[in-house]
């Protein structure tokens, strides 16, 4: 067992020990007015016998619950005689700011999806990517982060993969993403920012990706989606025996290319800004997005909006209500499975 130790952060928790373990990684933070605090980061294990590890995280953004509600239900109802290798499961990592219900912590504003490969000592939320980076991935064979839209957006129930310059890593974190088997399995390009979870894991050669399980409120078919996929990918790497549920439904998946033709729209001023289309349609150069009716000026007529590009809509504000920036809808165009797995080479 090897302890870890950070000027924030301490975990003695022991990965090696067979059976259903629970434990805590011990996040200490002092605020203003000096009073010290831990926050137990928790953690489960369920290992048995030899075979792969994946690593299993949700709570990296605090206010989406899919993901958080998904791996306490598998740490519930998953038997270590059922398993052959090693799930590391931390269904809160970023903790203080699941304690709070907000999407970054209330200890230093981090948002931990953009704080990796992190800093021992810059912060809470750094120590926590740090540790992750240090502690978790070296441990890890595969991994899967959930995410979902939390309260502003909701997205279409889907894998999500990051390129990487990495073929054989890009390979494998597909595979992972068509063992999930989401209805959809969106591409971003990871090879720029290097400050998220996916793209940190696979510098440290892990295949690995994320999701987006809906959003705007917890939706039941998107939980178990994700419930089910991740005993899909359980199967997959033959951690756990018996066949994936859900490989008939793979030739129905949507392949999302937001690497090349990712389009975003956003609202030009404040107001209130009636949708026209919804998640999941496909959209043409050209059409009406929606009306945005101005907050104050009544009279003033509505602006129609429209998009820019073509494609399918992948993310759609929750809200009504929105701000000059607020991101209204994105889209991306459906692409063959070839073409996924050729942007690796971008
Ligand atoms: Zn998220």
């Amino acid at each position: 067992m090897t302890v870890y130790k950070s000027t924030f952060l301490s975990c003695d928790f022991d990965f090696d020990v067979s059976g259903k373990n629970y434990g805590s990684a011990r996040l200490d933070y002092s605020d203003d007015l000096g009073v010290s605090r831990v926050f137990p980061i928790p953690i489960a294990t369920i290992s048995n016998g030899s075979g792969p590890t994946i690593l299993l995280t949700a709570g990296n953004h605090g206010n989406e619950d899919e993901g958080q509600l998904i791996l306490r239900r598998l740490i519930h109802e998953l038997d270590p005689t059922d398993v052959c290798g090693r799930i590391i499961i931390l269904p809160a990592l970023n903790y203080p700011a699941v304690r709070s219900n907000r999407r970054t912590s209330p200890l230093d504003n981090g948002n931990l999806n953009r704080s990796f490969p992190g800093d021992p000592e810059n912060g809470p939320t750094p120590a926590i990517a740090r540790f992750v980076v240090d502690q978790l991935l070296p441990l890890a064979d595969a991994g899967i982060d959930f995410h979902s839209g939390g309260r502003a957006a909701k997205y279409v129930t889907t894998s999500f993969l990051c390129t990487c310059s990495d073929p054989e890593i890009y390979r494998k974190s597909f595979d992972l993403a068509e063992a999930f088997s989401a209805p959809y399995l969106y591409v971003v390009d990871g090879t720029k920012s290097k400050t998220g979870f996916d793209p940190v894991a696979h510098d440290r050669q892990v295949p690995f990706i994320s999701n987006e399980l809906g959003g705007g409120g917890v939706d039941r078919e998107a939980v178990q989606i994700g419930y089910r996929g991740v005993q899909n990918v359980l199967k997959f790497l033959e951690i756990v025996s018996g066949s994936e549920e859900m490989n008939d439904d793979r030739k129905d998946t949507i392949y999302l290319d937001a690497v090349n033709t990712g389009d975003v729209l956003y609202a030009p001023y404040e107001g209130i800004f009636e949708a026209r289309v919804e998640l999941g349609e496909r959209v043409e150069a050209g059409q009406t997005a929606g009306a945005l009716y101005s907050l104050d000026e009544v009279a003033r007529a509505p602006k129609v909006l429209k998009f820019a590009n073509s494609g399918v809509v992948c993310i759609k504000a929750v809200s009504a209500r929105v701000v000059h920036g607020s991101r209204l809808f994105m889209t991306a165009e459906s692409v063959t499975a070839e073409e996924i797995l050729g942007l690796s080479e971008v």
